[in-house]
């Protein structure tokens, strides 16, 4: 079998069904396993084939409305090994709700956010228990964490059966977990304009449901196969003012100090790590505006830029192309400012710096 089918899930899972009655019937499932370390040693074919094993879940219906007409809205969330052996949830009571207001926009019943708190701490501690989170390693420390490893959690609906067009009237919750190292990207932080749409007005851009990615994976392949590194999308009216990145909220630092991240609304996602930026961007005293921002001003007003979400974190934009012409922030390399964000983001999560907001959740339960 061939490595890229290879996908790492770890054994705790988490399963909750919508029942007639408005009940959740909920299971967690421990799937086969040997240890990590006996795992990490099978060998490439071997283990794709384990690893297929453990991502089938024969309780799943195949033939349904998120299949075959992309009705299912996922999460994406992390948890972080600490030095003391713990291991800390970025922010779950907000991707909880995040999940439940994607559930409601798609006229599904929702996913108590208690329930989903629960359940995401439940599978991390599981997990940990079962020795398959990463450990906490002091190498780390030497450059603001960000060769640092983390439990990725992604929960997601699914629906019951059927083929008929319709809605998913009684979801599925699942919690899948796997862990990331740290991906290093050589060198190319260009970002490129996209002429596709991702979002339209009245549309479904502020909901994180799979269907949007349809578009946003397109065009960042196709900004990958041009040489860059992210493509960036204008909004679908004007044609004019910033919206996002394929799949991360975007800011400019405005040569006047202004820290500028587009505002929400219909077609641009509400992300965590977007609103924790805010935060900490105020708390530092800085001016920060959430407004609509012409593709013009970021280009010629800006001296950083950056993206950010849960799996890139904050990550730097050296340049912006646009209809031929490109716009270098400073000297392209990552900025003072960009970079403050990012050691002051990943301080807290790995539990170096206070985390004065009460962001971390023990998994403890
Ligand atoms: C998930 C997502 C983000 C980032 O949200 P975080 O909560 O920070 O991970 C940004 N844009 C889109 C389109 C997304 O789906």
């Amino acid at each position: 079998m061939a490595k890229g089918f290879t996908l790492e899930i770890n054994p705790s899972v988490y399963l909750g069904k919508y029942q007639e009655d408005g009940s959740w019937e909920e299971k967690f499932i421990e799937k086969t396993h040997l240890t990590k370390t006996e795992e990490d040693a099978l060998p490439d074919d071997k283990k794709a084939e384990y690893m297929m094993k453990r991502n089938s879940f024969p309780e799943l219906p195949l033939v349904n409305y998120t299949t075959q007409y992309g009705f299912g809205c996922f999460e994406g969330l992390k948890a972080f090994p600490w030095k003391d052996g713990s291991i800390k949830l970025f922010r779950t009571d907000e991707n909880a709700k995040r999940l439940a207001n994607s559930m409601a926009g798609m006229l599904m019943p929702a996913f108590p956010p208690e329930k989903f708190i629960f359940a995401t701490k439940k599978v991390v501690v599981q997990n940990h228990a079962l020795g398959f989170t990463p450990p906490y390693n002091k190498e780390w420390e030497k450059n603001d964490f960000v060769l640092g490893h983390t439990l990725y959690l992604r929960p997601f609906t699914y629906s019951e059966p059927g083929i008929g067009l319709n809605l998913s009237n009684f979801p599925w919750v699942v919690i899948v977990t796997s862990n990331v190292g740290a991906y290093f990207m050589p060198g190319n932080a260009k970002a490129i304009t996209t002429d596709m749409v991702r979002a339209n007005p009245n549309g479904t851009g502020w909901i994180k449901c799979s269907a949007n990615y349809v578009n946003s994976t397109l065009a960042k392949k196709k900004a990958i196969a041009q040489g860059y590194m992210e493509a960036v999308f204008l909004d679908a009216k004007e044609n004019k003012y910033i919206e996002e990145g394929s799949s991360c909220n975007i800011f400019f630092l405005l040569k006047d100090d202004t820290l500028i991240t587009p505002e929400l609304g219909d077609t641009i996602l509400p992300g965590i790590t977007r609103k924790s930026v805010i935060t900490i961007a105020r708390d530092l005293g800085m001016n920060v505006r959430e407004r609509k921002i012409s593709i013009e001003e970021a280009m010629s007003e800006s001296k950083e830029a950056f993206v950010t979400g849960t799996a890139t974190g904050v990550c730097h934009i050296e340049s912006l192309t646009h209809n031929g012409k490109t716009a270098l922030f400073g000297d392209g390399k990552m900025g003072e400012v960009t970079h403050n964000f990012l050691k002051t983001l990943k301080g807290i999560q790995y539990g170096r710096l206070e985390d004065k907001y009460g962001w971390m959740v023990d998994a403890k339960i």
